[in-house]
């Protein structure tokens, strides 16, 4: 199997001022290609942290990060900014859409980034959005669509540039339980089509739907039992 994640012994430390606050501690964690992995963990463990570090927003204090084999602490911000828009996509409990936006030109924007050309963008962001469903929202405002909706047109963008990893920040914890479960209900289809998936989520129930459970508690993380 192939190692899509590593990180070997993180540490993330931030600073208040002059006082330095640990974060993460000794971070030991592997994904494999197509794994499909849920992270637990009370609020402020450091669960937003790790997902940050493994998307390349932020970098650890020390350790080692592989990405797809790529070590990721001596890359420059535009390296970082490039290996995030090849690999990796993002989904946050907020959704993060552009309000003045439609749904169709919120999912383009990963792609205007990567210097697509116009008509391929829009080819590509509408296949995005069937592959969601939501062929018949394209043109909608942000405002103008329900959580759920929103939450899928957050996934169609993360998508987009056919990502080899998606990354996932609690995506259910705004959706009443039927969108909650239709979006549950994506990932699981976007990871049986080999799409590895990291998922935070507070819910037992949705962690129990991954593959692998790990736990983070005051910044420490342990591996919790297969399914
Ligand atoms: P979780 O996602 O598990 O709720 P976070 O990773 O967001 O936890 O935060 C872990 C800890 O790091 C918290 O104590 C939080 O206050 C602290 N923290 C997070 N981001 C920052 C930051 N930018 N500056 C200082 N402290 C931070
Ligand atoms: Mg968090």
């Amino acid at each position: 199997m192939k190692k899509i994640v590593e990180c070997i012994n993180i540490y993330k430390n931030y600073y208040q001022g002059k006082i330095e606050i640990p974060v993460l501690k000794d971070i030991n964690f592997v994904m494999n290609e197509g794994d499909y992995t849920a992270v637990i963990g009370p609020s402020g463990s450091g669960k937003s942290t790790l997902m940050n570090l493994i998307g390349c927003l932020d970098k650890a204090t020390s350790g080692s990060l592989l990405i797809d084999g790529r070590e990721v602490g001596s890359l420059s911000r535009n390296e970082l900014a490039d290996l995030r828009l090849e690999k990796i996509g993002f989904v946050f409990q907020n959704f993060q859409l552009l309000g003045g936006q439609t749904a169709l030109e919120n999912v383009e924007l990963p792609l205007t980034y990567a210097n697509i050309p116009r008509k391929l963008r829009r080819e590509r962001a509408e296949e995005a959005l069937s592959r969601v469903g939501l062929a018949d929202r394209m043109d909608f405002m942000p405002n103008q669509l329900s959580g759920g909706q929103k939450q899928r047109v957050a996934i169609a963008r993360a998508l987009v540039n056919n990502p080899r990893i998606v990354l996932a920040d609690e995506p259910t914890g705004a959706l009443d339980s039927r969108s909650g479960a239709q979006v549950m209900d994506l990932f699981e289809e976007l990871n049986s089509q080999g799409v590895t998936v990291l998922m935070i989520t507070h819910d037992s129930g949705i962690a129990k739907r991954a593959s692998n459970r790990v736990e983070i508690k005051d910044g420490v993380l342990g591996h919790l039992e297969e399914n």
